[in-house]
């Protein structure tokens, strides 16, 4: 496997993030570009590996936590992580233009649309809800959700946000409403002088 060229997609350095894979040529739709490889590991091995990884990255918040585990089937996943898996540097996307499939038990990367030499190759990672915060996205598309999450669990995230954006506004509202209370008191607490003025000035005529 290693030395061996991919007929479709060449590796530089990306404005998404580290290395990409950019399309050398024109990519038909359909097109299995390039198999995601590596080690077959069973479902506990990847707990174990993830657990590893996640308590390195708790620890040093600047050693990268990413997980290349792809999950193959119920009782397998392909732990991508290994230098001969160049799949592993093709960069996630909000907008992608490839999909991941499963075709007798190999994992493709397969191009959804037709695309251009030069284009970056790229395809939702499709990662859990459950820790979407832990991996912002920067892929620049129009289309950013601002996070690395799977595109069934969209609706899911921007209700989410809808909820939180609308508890901002309540925070700032009250905030308003507060300080319209407090300059009403003080204002209350200075009208007594001019009261006291008053007075005096009745009690010397
Ligand atoms: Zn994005």
């Amino acid at each position: 496997m290693a030395g061996t060229t991919n007929p479709y997609v060449t590796f530089r350095n990306s404005e998404i993030h580290g290395k990409g894979g950019f399309a050398k040529t024109h990519i038909p739709e359909g097109t299995r570009i390039i198999e995601y490889v590596g080690e077959k590991i069973t479902k506990a091995e990847t707990d174990r590996r993830t657990e590893i990884v996640y308590e390195r990255h708790e620890k040093n918040p600047n050693e990268e936590g990413a997980v290349y585990i792809f999950t193959l089937n119920q009782r397998y996943d392909i732990d991508g992580d290994v230098e001969y898996n160049k799949a592993r540097l093709l960069n996630h996307s909000c907008d992608p233009n490839c999909e991941t499939d499963i075709i007798q038990g190999k994992i493709w990367i397969i191009a959804t649309r037709d695309i251009e030499k030069g284009e970056e190759v790229v395809y939702n990672y499709g990662f859990d809800y459950d820790s979407y915060e832990d991996h912002p996205c920067r892929c620049g598309s129009d289309r950013c959700v601002g996070f690395i999450l799977d595109e069934d669990e969209w609706p899911r995230l921007k209700r989410k946000q809808k909820r939180e954006a609308e508890k901002k506004l309540k925070k700032a509202a009250d905030l308003i409403k507060a300080k319209a209370r407090k300059a009403k008191r003080d204002a209350a607490k200075k009208a007594p002088t001019k009261k006291t003025k008053k007075k005096r000035s009745l009690a010397r005529a």
